[in-house]
């Protein structure tokens, strides 16, 4: 079931890059693997994903514990406390909801003192909805300048939840608007960064992110089936 889902994304990724005259290896595949056991996410894991990304502390912490990610990068995704990131830093490969600059203060310190430098990205708020957590983007654009002071950390790319939507390609300007922020930003130039990462695209919409430039899709539900919330 999972490894038979795994080819299908696969399948519907190459051609939605082929058909906006992209190569399909420009785009990972992350397993959002919240609520699957470490089980499930070795299944994924050879079935093929690129990298796994876990939402919460407690869950990445056990399956870790259980070596669930081996042979796949371990990339957290969720809304990160400040009191959490000593278990998070240093312990997975990319964090790519940094969503205000507290977070960022504080894995900056942290990756400091264990002498890493964490890979981040910055999670765009791009409906500047009230509910959801993440920077602006005149917040991104005021911080890129000054992430020399944040020299434990490389900042990657960017990442986005979109307004939940269900008129199909209803999210594509956002995606559309992410990928000229990170243009943008690359020609700046700016130290201690790249924009190689544009994270965007769940199950319901990869293949419109794709189309505007993610490289890399994040899927729970087509790959795991649908979670049962108690
Ligand atoms: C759950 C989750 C996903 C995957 O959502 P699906 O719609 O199940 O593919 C992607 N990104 C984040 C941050 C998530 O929490």
């Amino acid at each position: 079931m999972i490894e038979q889902n795994i080819l299908a994304i696969r399948e519907r990724m190459n051609q939605a890059a082929v058909a906006a005259g992209r190569d399909p290896k420009e785009i990972l595949l992350c397993a959002a693997t919240k609520m699957n056991d470490a089980e499930r996410v070795r299944r994924a894991i050879s079935g093929g994903v690129d990298c796994c990304g876990e939402n919460k502390v407690q869950e990445l912490v056990q399956k870790q514990k259980e070596n669930a990610y081996a042979g796949a990068p371990v990339h957290f995704i969720g809304h990160l406390q400040t009191n959490k990131v000593k278990q998070v830093v240093g312990k997975v490969d990319l964090i790519q909801s940094v969503d205000r600059l507290a977070l960022l203060e504080c894995i900056e310190k942290e990756a400091q003192k264990q002498g890493i430098c964490q890979d981040i990205l910055f999670e765009i708020n791009i409906g500047a909805e009230e509910s959801k957590s993440g920077f602006t983007v005149q917040e991104v654009y005021d911080l890129v300048p000054r992430m020399g002071d944040y020299p434990h950390c490389k900042l990657k790319g960017l990442m986005v939840i979109p307004p939940i939507s269900d008129k199909k390609g209803a999210n594509r300007k956002f995606f559309e608007e992410i990928r000229t922020i990170a243009v943008d930003i690359t020609s700046k130039k700016s130290h201690n960064i790249s924009m190689d990462i544009l994270s965007m695209g769940m199950t319901d919409d990869f293949e419109d992110a794709i189309a505007c430039g993610s490289t890399m899709i994040r899927v729970g539900t087509a790959i795991f089936g649908a979670r049962y919330y108690k």
